[in-house]
C-alpha cells in the first residue's frame, strides 16, 4: 500500500502516511459472513402422507365390537377421545361395577353404526374412509 499523496510506503496495519503524515484511505474488506445454516425441512418438498387410509368397515366393526374400549377412535387416529372412551369404560366401570361401561359402550356401537352407514366418514385427520 502506498501513500496516494506522496507515494511513500505505507505499513499495511497503519492509517497514517510515515512520510508525509496524510491520512490514508484504507479500504476494508467486509468480513466474510459464512453461508446461510439450511434449515431441516427448509427447500424440501413437504412430507409424503404414506399413511394408508382407513377402512369404513374396519373403523365400523371395530366400534360396535371394541367401541367401549375406544378402539375404532384409536383406529381412526382420534387418540384422545378414544383414551376417553377407553378410560371411562375401564376406571368408571370399575368403580361403578361396570355401569358406566354400558353409555361408553352405547356410545362406541353408535360411532361405529354412524361410520358404517357414512355419517362419520372421516378419520381424526380429515381423511376420507375408504370403503
Ligand atoms: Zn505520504
Amino acid at each position: 500500500m502506498n501513500c496516494p499523496n506522496c507515494g511513500g510506503a505505507v505499513p499495511p496495519n497503519v492509517n497514517r502516511c510515515m512520510k508525509c503524515g496524510s491520512y490514508v484511505e484504507r479500504t476494508i474488506a467486509p468480513p466474510v459472513m459464512p453461508p446461510p445454516m439450511q434449515m431441516p425441512g427448509v427447500g424440501f418438498p413437504p412430507a409424503v402422507d404414506m399413511t394408508p387410509q382407513k377402512s369404513r368397515l374396519v373403523a365400523g366393526l371395530l366400534g360396535i365390537f371394541l367401541g367401549g374400549l375406544g378402539v375404532h377412535r384409536f383406529y381412526l387416529g382420534d387418540i384422545g377421545i378414544g383414551l376417553a372412551q377407553l378410560l371411562i369404560s375401564l376406571v368408571g366401570g370399575s368403580l361403578t361395577c361396570g355401569i358406566l361401561a354400558i353409555p361408553v359402550v352405547l356410545w362406541g356401537i353408535t360411532e361405529g353404526v354412524l361410520i358404517l352407514v357414512g355419517v362419520i366418514k372421516r378419520d381424526g385427520e380429515g381423511r376420507e374412509l375408504t370403503a
